[in-house]
């Protein structure tokens, strides 16, 4: 079990994905709450038979997998109904995300998660690694790759933590304003670092 858990964060588009990939090949697990936050809800799942149960069929596809859009719609102006979803989901995505972390037997390890510093998910590392990017590049890399509209990115950046707030509170801070390569060469001192830490 890696015992020094890294947590790695930043805003939509910001390249998160981008550098856990590299400390992956490097041979650090990952976990990633997103990925978790989709399995807890699998068919089969109760998570997925308690919410159907509670939301009726509208909110299930017809292969019998969550509709994330029809349920986003319908929780979206209802604030006790978001409530409920989250008092359901938030603790069994964090004991998935403990059970992951706790597997783990690489030197330390990696959580990636965007909401790492507005949920408890802080708790469960030792360390925390913002990719920071400036605005305009992360409006313009996240329209391209989502093919979206310039102002829908600008809209969900709105409603995120603040590029300021999130430095503030980071522990390690990597800006992704230039090439991949860029990237990578940035994050190698902080393997490094890690690797330490993790020893120490
Ligand atoms: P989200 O939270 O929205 O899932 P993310 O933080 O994981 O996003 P990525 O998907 O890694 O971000 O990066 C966003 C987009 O920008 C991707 O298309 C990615 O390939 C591209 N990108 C990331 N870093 C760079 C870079 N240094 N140079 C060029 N393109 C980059």
């Amino acid at each position: 079990m890696s015992k020094f858990i890294v947590g790695l964060t930043g805003g939509i588009g910001s390249g998160k994905t981008a550098a856990s990939d590299w400390f992956k090949a490097q041979g650090v697990a990952i976990v990633d709450a997103d990925v978790v936050s989709r399995e807890v809800v699998e068919p089969g799942t109760p998570a997925l038979a308690a919410i159907g149960a509670h939301f009726g069929s509208e909110v299930l596809q017809a292969d019998g997998r969550l509709d994330r859009a029809a349920l986003r719609r319908i929780v979206f102006d209802k604030p006790d109904e978001r409530r409920w979803l989250e008092q359901l989901l938030h603790p069994l995505i964090a004991q998935e995300i403990v059970r992951q972390l706790a597997a783990a037997t690489s030197a330390y390890a990696m959580l990636v998660s965007p909401l790492l510093f507005e949920t408890g998910q802080k708790a469960f590392v030792k360390r925390t690694l913002l990719i920071d990017v400036p605005e305009d590049v992360q409006v313009a890399r996240t329209a391209t790759r989502d093919k979206v509209e310039e102002a829908q990115v600008k809209a969900i950046m709105a409603a995120q933590m603040s590029r300021a707030d999130r430095r503030a509170r980071a522990d390690d801070i990597v800006v992704n304003d230039g090439t991949l390569a860029e990237l990578h060469a940035r994050l190698v001192p902080l393997h490094a670092r890690y690797l330490e830490l993790a020893q120490g």
